[in-house]
């Protein structure tokens, strides 16, 4: 499966990053949908984050990128310097993230 961060997009060959799903909590997930919608991008049933929107050593422990596990309690926080959303958006890109891998 094609690794795909709902902000940065494929993120399959990038080392050190591992990629998330959506909580199931509603709290929670509310939490990570207002985090992406606040970039400018949409969150469907499929999106996922990559680890990079997470801050290492509090939302999750450094270590065995294949194993990383976020916290209970992790919430994205970090806006990725990874892309440009306006960039992103002209050329059409945010069509794309609503197709499910
Ligand atoms: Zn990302």
């Amino acid at each position: 499966m094609v690794k795909r961060c709902a902000l940065c997009g494929i993120v399959d060959n990038i080392a050190d990053v591992s990629i998330h799903k959506f909580p199931s909590a509603v709290h929670r997930r509310r939490e990570w949908v207002t985090f992406v919608e606040d970039q400018g991008f949409h969150v469907t049933l499929c999106s996922r984050l990559c680890s990079r929107h997470f801050v290492p050593g509090v939302d999750y422990a450094v270590g065995n990128v294949e194993r990383r596990r976020l916290t209970t309690t992790a919430v994205p926080s970090l806006v990725s310097v990874y892309y440009d959303s306006m960039t992103l958006y002209m050329s059409g890109w945010t069509s794309v993230i609503t197709l499910c891998q």
